[in-house]
């Protein structure tokens, strides 16, 4: 018999955004002494995971490989609840509005179709009457998917730290990893204040995944995303009063979505599309401006006319995308101590407590039964090029 050891196992994790506060909690959970590396305050907003909500779908247009873990990861949101008493997921429902020759409908009816999912299909006048502020006509779908909702951003990183820390995780902010190398039968971790040896990194940089991890041959390409918020002080959008998460194709294939307001900020709401490319995280500008507001100003004019346009509260985030918009979990191919979740590509979010899991399982037993094998990187040529479709 086997026995693995994990009690012992001194984990590294690098970033405290979504993935890497999931990491922590699932390797304390499972018996690791862990220490979380974060080279701003916790729960900063340079990174990928601040901005109040994130969008949780089930009928997932992107791919139906994801279902399996969507559906895990329902449960976990639901855990994770118990076990910290925070309300952190919102299951109220998404509607999907789309064409039939964009991306978005068709992919949510294969998804839905291959794995049996509850939607509901609404016909113009229901969807005309039950969401009234969106410009719903014959030649659009509209589509509710019923397991979808929303997650609490700041409030889930907060709750998985906090779990964390209970357990023993040490954290460890303001502190900037700055080198790692194999230094035998430990790996050595050199950060701007210390110097450190661990049996296990966990790498969950987000958007600055380029700078330590080169050696992969994959690009992590930073964007600059803005989102904003309409609509303070109107009830009716309110999460509970009836409006309930939304992403819309134009038919200009952009992708606009938005949320009910969970707090006194209103309605948040951005695109999925676009954004300007950045060299590195560090160079991007963090000032969301009035400039910023247009393209979103247009699109809820021609789509959603029945939601005010005036932008109330802005900001900046990074989207972190891989070179197929699929994330990459894996171990390091030279040194399988050392694992990963980078490019999670702006959809992320929903999957960050099964990825926490998944971070532990490869870390401390090596492999793991999540049915993540579509996101290895393997399906990558020595050029960073996709070499075979999912
Ligand atoms: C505007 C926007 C909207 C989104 N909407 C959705 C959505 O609706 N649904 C959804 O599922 N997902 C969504 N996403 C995507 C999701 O939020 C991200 O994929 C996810 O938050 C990424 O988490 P992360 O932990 O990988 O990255 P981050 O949150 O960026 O965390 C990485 C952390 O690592 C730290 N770090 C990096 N290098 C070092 C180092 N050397 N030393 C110490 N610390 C380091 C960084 O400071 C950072 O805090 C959205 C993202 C954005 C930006």
């Amino acid at each position: 018999m086997v026995l693995i050891m994990t009690r012992s196992l001194k984990c590294a994790v690098i970033g405290a955004g979504a993935a890497g506060s999931a990491a922590a909690y699932h390797l304390a959970r499972s018996g690791a002494r862990v220490c979380v590396f974060e080279q701003y305050p916790l729960l900063h907003d340079r990174g990928s995971s601040h901005g109040s909500t994130r969008l949780f779908r089930v009928a997932y247009f992107e791919d139906p490989h994801y279902v399996p873990l969507l559906r895990r990861c329902i449960e976990m949101w639901r855990d994770l609840e118990l076990t910290s008493g925070e309300r952190l997921f919102f299951q109220i429902g998404a509607l999907q509005v789309g064409h039939g020759d964009g991306v978005l409908i068709p992919g949510v009816l294969r998804t839905a179709k291959e794995y049996d999912l509850p939607i509901e299909k609404l016909t113009e006048h229901r969807a005309k009457e039950r969401f009234p502020w969106f410009n719903l006509d014959k030649n659009t779908s509209a589509i509710v998917d019923c397991e979808a909702g929303f997650i609490l951003a700041e409030s889930a990183v907060r709750t998985h730290l906090e779990a964390a820390r209970s357990l023993g995780a040490q954290i460890c902010a303001e502190e900037r990893v700055v080198n790692w190398c194999d230094s035998g039968k430990t790996l050595s971790l050199e950060t701007d204040k210390d110097k450190y040896q661990f049996d296990r990194i966990i790498f969950t940089p987000g958007a600055w995944a380029n700078r330590y991890l080169a050696e992969l041959g994959i690009n992590i390409q930073p964007v600059r995303k803005t989102v904003h918020w309409i609509a303070q002080g109107d009830e009716r959008f309110r999460v509970g009063a009836g409006f309930i998460p939304f992403v819309i194709e134009t038919k200009d294939s952009e992708i606009l979505y938005g949320f009910p307001a969970t707090d006194d900020a209103g309605v948040k709401i951005a695109l999925h599309t676009g954004g300007e490319n950045s060299d590195t995280p560090d160079n991007v500008n963090r000032i969301a401006s009035i400039r910023d507001d247009e393209p979103v100003i247009n699109a809820l004019n021609t789509y959603a006319p029945g939601l005010p346009s005036i932008i109330q509260r802005r900001k900046t985030c990074l989207y972190e995308m891989s070179p197929d918009g699929h994330f990459i979990i894996d171990k390091h191919p030279d040194d399988n101590r050392v694992v990963f979740a980078l490019g999670l590509s702006g959809h992320g979010f929903k999957f960050t407590p099964l990825i926490g899991a998944v971070m532990a399982d490869l870390a401390l037993k090596g492999g793991t039964l999540s049915p993540i094998g579509f996101l290895n990187l393997n399906r990558f040529n020595a050029s960073g090029d996709i070499k075979a479709l999912l």
